[in-house]
């Protein structure tokens, strides 16, 4: 019933943070609809004095995230990018960040439209190029960022290498693992500071809330962390909690088929006639293939594909499936496909989005748990339109 560090990563992510309430053994953790708690005497609590500062609900969640991600804090928020507000706070004016060049539009638009006019810079670079990671760093570089697998590209970084890189510079490192999940990785085995998450994605799995986490192993890092996250107050509802422990009870079951099927497809896809490329980590042709194999556990369930077609005809392939939903997001259990240069990075400029390799005809699928030959299938009908 309760959990510990030497367990499997299923047996941890079903009971870990949760043990059966109190009052009535309900072995699910109940959904603490409350934003006040009755004090004793004053302040004299149980530890709950206002749902800002800490609900149940959400110290389940909190603890089931930190011991899925090998950390030891957990802390929830209402978004993804709440989560990253919070971390970006940590910086005053004049700092500087490095951030990989291949990054989720939110977080793009977040440096630079509401962090570069507080003076805080963004150098963003390759992250396969660690000697232009190393020559990016400045005296007042004090935050190195990235994704890996990057979205839409899934390119993926030497997580190692580079937490090396900034510690040695005296950077803080931020990775946001919402792609990989920590079934397939954790950073802060590789030496990273923080965690992100967008739980929206494959921690809820479901598409049917929207969250966000981080996760620390710095007791005074964690401190400042939750001091913004208490002061600002872009905490999630008991309700969101409850949905995103629901969902990382079965994380890895989803997530090994998400990565059967990815997989499936991107090998079927590579041998069509009308596909210029496909990018998934896990095909021997992927150029970050063997730091995949190094850091992760299988390839995701996301897929990005190059089709030999204009702009005109790879929108028209997008509205074309049958099981596949036209949609932004990903990581839940239903297919979605996504046309990123007009939907999910239609917030960076086009030349800065074609000059890190975001060709416009590419299309992101994120492969579901429907059954494989369903999906296979419907990507025949949709790619047999294109003349
Ligand atoms: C969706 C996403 C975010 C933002 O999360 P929200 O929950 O939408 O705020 C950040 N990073 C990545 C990689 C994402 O896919």
């Amino acid at each position: 019933m309760t959990s510990a560090p030497d367990q499997g990563f299923g047996t941890k992510a079903i009971h870990a943070g949760q043990s059966p309430d109190p009052t009535t053994g309900a072995i699910m953790t109940p959904v603490y609809m409350t934003s006040t708690y009755v004090q004793a005497a004053p302040g004299q609590t149980k530890g709950y004095d206002y749902s800002r500062s800490h609900n149940p609900t959400r110290t389940a969640l909190e603890q089931n995230l930190a011991a899925l991600e090998g950390g030891r804090f957990g802390l929830g928020f209402a978004s993804g990018m709440a989560a990253i507000h919070c971390v970006l706070n940590l910086l005053r004016s004049g700092d500087h960040v490095i951030a990989g060049n291949d990054l989720y539009g939110g977080t793009y638009r977040i440096l630079k439209t509401l962090y570069e006019k507080f003076g805080v810079a963004t150098t963003f670079v390759d992250m396969t190029d660690h000697a232009q990671v190393a020559a990016a760093f400045q005296p007042n570089t004090k935050l190195v960022m990235l994704e890996t697998p990057t979205n839409p590209l899934l390119r993926c970084f030497d997580l190692a290498a580079i937490a090396a890189l900034a510690k040695q510079r005296g950077a803080l490192t931020m990775a946001d693992n919402t792609f990989a999940t920590p079934y397939l990785q954790t950073p802060l085995a590789h030496g990273w500071d923080i965690v992100i998450h967008s739980s929206t994605k494959y921690l809820g799995g479901h598409s049917d809330v929207v969250g966000g986490a981080l996760v620390c192993n710095d007791p005074a890092l964690h401190k400042d962390l939750a001091h913004f996250q208490n002061s600002c107050g872009g905490t999630p509802g008991p309700m969101d909690c409850f949905l995103v422990l629901r969902g990382t009870k079965t994380l890895h079951v989803r997530m090994d088929r998400h990565c059967q099927s990815a997989l499936a497809v991107a090998r079927w896809l590579e041998r069509h006639p009308k596909v210029e490329r496909v990018h998934y980590p896990w095909l021997p042709s992927h150029p970050n293939h063997a730091v995949a194999k190094k850091q992760m556990r299988a390839g995701g369930g996301m897929v990005s594909v190059e089709l030999k077609a204009s702009v005109a005809e790879a929108m028209a392939v997008c509205s074309s499936f049958r099981v596949f939903s036209l949609a932004e997001s990903l990581g839940g259990v239903e297919s979605l496909v996504d046309h990123p240069a007009s939907m999910t990075h239609a917030s960076i400029p086009a030349a800065t989005r074609r000059a890190s390799g975001l060709q416009d005809g590419l299309i992101r699928l994120s492969v579901g748990i429907e059954d494989e030959a369903d999906l296979v299938g419907d990507l025949e009908q949709a790619l047999a339109r294109l003349p």
